[in-house]
Order: structure tokens, then sequence, then C-alpha cells
């Protein structure tokens, strides 16, 4: 392992590989990633694989243009072979006028930033969801330029182009500690040897916290546990994700494969530790709120089931940019959306560490900055769960 970087990467996900890229694609020669397991042993080798627009404020709006775009390009781009992406949407069902309302709105916004969204009727909602059960629902937004890809790929595809420009990645290494001298980061430690630095950027997702602590830096991110199930194969029919943000607060996506992949965020989550193990209380509660949207789930068996975190802050937003503790110290940590919002952290943390202007307007990436929380300027998006 190299004893010296201009910058060292902590953490081989989504966000930390594509940062590394990022870096070396604004010239810098000498990066260092350093992964406590292997690539992606995290949130990113264990989410639901979607992409999205459909959000509701300016600055998530910004994130899913510059991650979209990248995406689009991303093979060509690294010479990777095939990241699955495919553009299947997501349909957001209203249940009654105020989530109408709401819905409408966004697509107003998100077509303000080139997105192909729309407002469906229940008719609409199910010519593309054939399966969901329009009843209880008076509408719906649909996008055709999001949908769903393989997070694995994209992490490998991103960590191969970084090594070819020069980066390198050392799996198997924790980040045990830092050196700060006078407020200033001056190397990083890890039992495999320590690495001399001036830069480090906290690319550790969930356990971004953590890493934060080690350097004497306060980061407001909680891991929370989610967890995620598959069912066994049927026919394929593509087929928007069903998220159902405003009654039951699940997401229901079939696969390529014809497993139906579900989850839902328990506001009886746990959080504040790491914690892999799925409980069958889940299977029930999931159960419960799937079969009344999609009837025929009820019949399927659901054979793997896995827990994995998000890194959520108080905004469920993202953090990039220094910190007013240490001197050299970034981060890049996506919170709830980082297989999504991948591209654009790495894009952006790469140009905070190094200096450069943002490739977002200013408002929007002071938005994206630590010292919103101190000042109490927390932006809340009403298309997220
Ligand atoms: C069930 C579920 C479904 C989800 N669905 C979606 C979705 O559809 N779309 C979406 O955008 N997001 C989704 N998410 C959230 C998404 O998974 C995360 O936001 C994202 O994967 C985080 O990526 P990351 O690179 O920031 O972190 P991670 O992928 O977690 O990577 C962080 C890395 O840091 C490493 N690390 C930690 N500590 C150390 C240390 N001391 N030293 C060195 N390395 C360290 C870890 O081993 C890890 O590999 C989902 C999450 C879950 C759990």
């Amino acid at each position: 392992m190299r004893k010296t970087a201009d910058v060292v990467v902590v953490g081989g996900g989504i966000a930390g590989t594509s940062t590394a890229y990022h870096l070396t694609k604004l010239g810098v020669k000498n990066v260092v990633l350093v992964e406590q397991q292997y690539t992606p042993f995290g949130g990113s080798g264990r989410c639901a694989a979607m992409y999205r627009q459909q959000f509701a404020t300016e600055s998530n709006l910004w994130l899913a243009k510059l991650s979209s775009e990248e995406y689009y390009r991303l093979e060509e781009e690294t010479g990777c072979e095939d990241i699955e992406l495919s553009k299947c949407g997501y349909l957001l069902p209203a249940y009654n006028k105020e989530n109408e309302e709401q819905l409408k709105s966004n697509v107003a916004i998100q077509k303000e930033f080139g997105f192909d969204s729309y407002y469906l009727d229940p008719k609409g909602c199910k010519e593309v969801s054939p399966y969901l059960n329009t009843d209880e629902i008076i509408g719906g937004s649909y996008n055709t330029g999001e949908g769903c890809l393989n997070p694995m790929k994209v992490a490998l595809a991103y960590k191969a182009a970084a090594m070819r420009n020069g980066a390198e990645f050392n799996n198997y290494t924790p980040v045990t500690g830092f050196d700060v001298q006078g407020g200033k980061i001056k190397g990083v430690k890890t039992p495999n040897g320590d690495i001399a630095t001036d830069c480090v950027i906290n690319a550790a997702g969930e356990w971004g916290k953590f890493i934060g602590r080690m350097a004497g830096v306060s980061i407001p991110l909680e891991p929370e546990k989610h967890q995620i199930v598959v069912t066994e194969p049927v026919e394929y029919i593509k087929a928007p994700m069903i998220y159902s943000l405003y009654k039951y607060f699940t997401y229901i996506i079939q696969v390529k494969h014809g497993g139906f992949l579900m989850g839902w965020s328990d506001a009886d989550v746990k959080a504040g530790i790491i914690d892999f193990e799925p409980e069958w209380k889940f299977l029930e509660n999931l159960a419960k709120r799937i079969v009344p949207q999609v009837p025929a789930l009820g019949n399927l068996n659901v054979i793997r089931h896995w827990a994995g975190q998000y890194g959520n802050l108080p905004d469920h937003g993202i953090l990039v940019g220094g910190v007013p503790e240490v001197e050299g110290f970034y981060m890049a940590l996506g919170a709830t959306k980082a297989t999504m919002f991948g591209p654009a952290l790495g894009t952006l943390a790469a140009e905070a560490a190094l200096g450069e202007k943002p490739s977002v307007p200013e408002d929007i990436f002071q938005t994206y900055l630590i010292d919103r929380f101190a000042k109490g300027e927390l932006i809340f998006d009403k298309a997220l769960l």
C-alpha cells in the first residue's frame, strides 16, 4: 500500500468509488481508497438498485440530473460492459386530492429540469403497471427516464476506471484513526500501515459518523436499518416501481429475472447501530402492506430476505465539502440515496475537496454543506419517504 497520497478516500461503495474516479478525472494523480471489507460490502451491495428523477426540491433535482446524465453515459465513459440500466420508471400513487396536487406540482418542477414526468389517471396507471390494484387510487405520477441499474457493477466500473487513471484501491483495510495536528489532517491509520496525506474524503456511507468521530468531527448522520425481500420468479412484465409514498410506505418492483423486490420504511426502525440481521416481523408487516396493492403477490414465495442500512441525515439530504473542526477533512455522504446520487456525490465531493467550482449553481451547492444544520436551514423533500 502507498505510504503517501494526495487524497485518501474512505469507503469503497458507490460514493467512494465515484469520488475516487472523479478526483482522477480532475487530474489528481495519487488517489488512495481504503475499504474495510470489499466493494460493495455496504449499502451499495444491499439496496433496491433504483435511481430516480421524481423529486420535489431543486436540491434533489440537481443531484438527479447530474447523476442520471452520468449513468446514461457511464458504460461509454468508463469502458465497462453493462451496468444493466433499465428505464422502467417509478409510479407514485395518489390516494386523495392532496396527494394529487402535490404530485402534479412535483411533475411541473421535474419538467423544468427536462425530465419526462407525467401525471396519469387510474386507467393510465393500470396501463403502465398492469398488476397494480387501482381501486383505491385516484391517479399517480410516472417518469420514463428513471429506473434501475446494477449498483455493484456501477461501483466496480468506477473502481476500474479510477485505477486505470492511477488510483490505488485497498480492500480489507479499515481506517482505525487519523493523524490530526494543529486542526489539520496529516494522515490516515490502518492495520496495514499509515498513509501520509493532507486530504481525506469520508465516503463511508452509514458508517460516516463513526469515521468522523475518529477525526474529532461531529456528523449528524445515523445508520438506520432497512430490510428487503425478493420472491420466486414469475413471467417478467416491464413495469415501474410502485412507490407508495402516501399510504403504505412501501416499494414494489419486478426485477428482470422475474422476482418481485419489495421493502418498506418502518417507522419503528432500528437506528444508531449497524445491524444486518433480517427479522421475521418485517415479513409479516410487509405482506400486510403489499398484498392490498398487488393482490397476486399473496401467492408468491419469498426466497431471499436481507438487511442493510441507510445513513440518515435529519433532512435526508447529502453532505459534501469540508467541516469546521478539521482542515482537510471532507465528506461524500449520500445518506439515504447514494446509489441514485452516486455520480453527483462523486463529482461534487471531488470538486469541493479540490476547491473547484461546483457543477451545480452556488446557492444549490450551499444546501449540501454541513453548516446548514447549525444554521437551521434544512430543506425537506415532499417526494421522499
Ligand atoms: C434495503 C435498502 C434499499 C435501498 N434502496 C435504494 C435504492 O433503490 N436507491 C438508492 O439510491 N439507495 C437505496 N438505498 C440506500 C443506499 O443503499 C445507500 O444510500 C448507498 O448504498 C450508500 O452508498 P455509499 O457508497 O455511501 O455507502 P456504502 O455502500 O455503505 O459504502 C460505504 C463503505 O465504507 C466502508 N467502511 C466503513 N467503515 C470503514 C472504515 N473504518 N474503513 C474503511 N472502510 C470503511 C464500508 O465497508 C462500505 O463498503 C437502499 C438501502 C437499503 C438498506
